[in-house]
């Protein structure tokens, strides 16, 4: 990855293109809410001050339809919609950004920016809308990378056979009557997708911020058409870019449209909150993922062994204070080494797959120093593979979490008189009773063992 070039020493803005608030959040959002939450995390260890800006999509043609077949106001529907989005962001482990600006309140900024467009002659109105003219714009099809003409092969066909070219988005979308809308020059109307995060971004971050992020589907035609408004209205956008890859299910990419759709409040119900944040760490994020119960019974197995090493050494949790601002935050002596190749994978492009490897080579050192009696090695492999998970946003579970409350208590002292007598039935219900209670319940040679999932 180029290095960041910052605008002011120690300081990044990051903006992560966030969700339309249509409905329940899908696997995709999931996975570039991670990904941008562990590059914000590395960013704050790296000792780096962040701004973190993700907006909130609030106005757009579903959420119009689909308010109306649900009879009830927009702003309702939304409002339903985004407190969703946070309890599951929240589950994840996902930091909430700084800032979180909502399109509806920007209008009168998108429409400055609009009647900007339009004095410079790079904006052009017709009977539906306003609309950019992309072949004025040096060097439209930089970000997507790809040539004018196989843009325009994949461009959409359009009802308005007044715009020059099939390119040419919408800025400003005149209102059909009925629909929601904001008095502008071009008659009353909303503004279009891309005309929101360009405005909002810059507001908010200032001219040339540093990273702009989302998933690999925005690269075109979103943010190539965000960036080609800030490079028509003569500003510098966003100097590096970052898009996450697809979620896939069975080799198809996960998306709405496609009608695979499995939600995130699924997976959070079915599975350890953490294994997600896991899985998307063993990938690179540019790389597609695949999320079936397979993977992610795999990520929980892996959870389950860092969770052994976190009971196994009474480790601490480093993410009760916040995110980890640097390797001060360890408790005790850490491996140097084992830190200096977390970091070099880190800065290797977000190769978290090598930096989540370094953590389970600590946890396998440490368990293996400890059975050799090597205590204080042990003790300082564990302690740098837990530094280096709550660097990534993985909280261990150890024992600090696992204070058994008196009812469970009394399950468990049953279970093991019913085992005792070989009543297994009564043994299997107080077993399903204790699972029941959010307890993973083990056998062990002095009888039932429970610890939190
Ligand atoms: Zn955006």
């Amino acid at each position: 990855m180029a290095p960041l070039r910052l605008r002011s020493p120690g300081k990044v803005g990051l903006y992560v293109c966030g969700p339309t608030v249509d409905g329940i959040p899908h696997l995709g959002h999931g996975r570039f809410s991670l990904v941008f939450d562990v590059l914000r995390r590395y960013l704050l260890f790296s000792g780096l001050e962040v701004t973190y800006v993700s907006n909130i999509t609030d106005i757009e043609d579903k959420i119009i339809d689909r308010a109306a077949d649900r009879g009830i106001p927009i702003d309702e529907f939304t409002a339903i919609n985004e407190a969703l989005w946070w309890e599951i962001m929240d589950a994840l482990g996902v930091l909430r950004p700084d800032e979180v600006p909502h399109a509806t309140a920007y209008v009168d900024r998108m429409i400055v920016l609009i009647g900007d467009l339009v004095a410079k002659g790079v904006a052009y109105e017709t009977a539906t809308g306003v609309y950019l003219s992309v072949l004025d714009v040096p060097g439209y099809g930089l970000l997507a990378r790809q040539p004018l003409d196989s843009l325009r092969a994949g461009a959409r066909i359009e009802a308005d056979e007044e715009k020059r070219s099939p390119l040419d988005f919408v800025l400003w979308k005149k209102a059909k009557p009925g629909e929601p809308s904001w008095e502008a020059p071009w008659g009353a109307g909303r503004p279009g997708w891309h005309t929101e995060c360009v405005v909002m971004s810059l507001d908010l971050l200032g001219e040339g911020f540093e990273l702009h992020g989302g998933g690999q589907d925005l690269t075109f035609p979103h943010h190539e058409n965000e960036r080609a408004q800030a490079v028509a209205d003569g500003k510098e956008f966003a100097r590096h870019w970052m898009h996450n890859g697809w979620v896939t299910v069975g080799g198809e990419k996960m998306s709405k449209s496609l009608g695979n759709f499995t939600s995130l409040a699924d997976l959070l119900a079915r599975s350890d909150a953490r294994a997600y944040r896991l899985l998307v760490l063993r990938s690179h994020y540019r790389s597609p993922i695949e999320v079936t119960p397979d993977t992610i019974a795999q990520a929980e197995a892996g959870l389950a062994r860092l969770d052994e090493l976190a009971r196994r050494f009474a480790l601490s949790d480093l993410l009760a204070e916040g995110p980890p601002t640097g390797p001060d935050a360890a408790v005790g002596e850490l491996d140097e080494e084992a830190v200096a190749a977390f970091i070099a994978s880190m800065d290797d492009d977000l190769d978290t797959p090598g930096a989540l490897a370094a953590v389970f080579d600590l946890a396998r050192q440490a368990n293996s120093a400890a059975d050799a009696g090597d205590d204080r090695g042990a003790i300082r492999a564990a302690g740098t593979a837990n530094l280096l998970a709550a660097a990534l946003g993985l909280r261990l579970q150890g024992v600090v979490d696992d204070a058994v409350d008196e009812v469970s208590a009394t399950l468990v002292r049953q279970r093991d008189d019913a085992r005792a007598a070989k009543d297994w039935a009564a043994a299997d219900a107080l077993r399903a009773e204790l699972e029941g209670a959010g307890w993973l319940v083990e056998d062990s040679a002095e009888g039932t063992r429970i610890r939190r999932r």
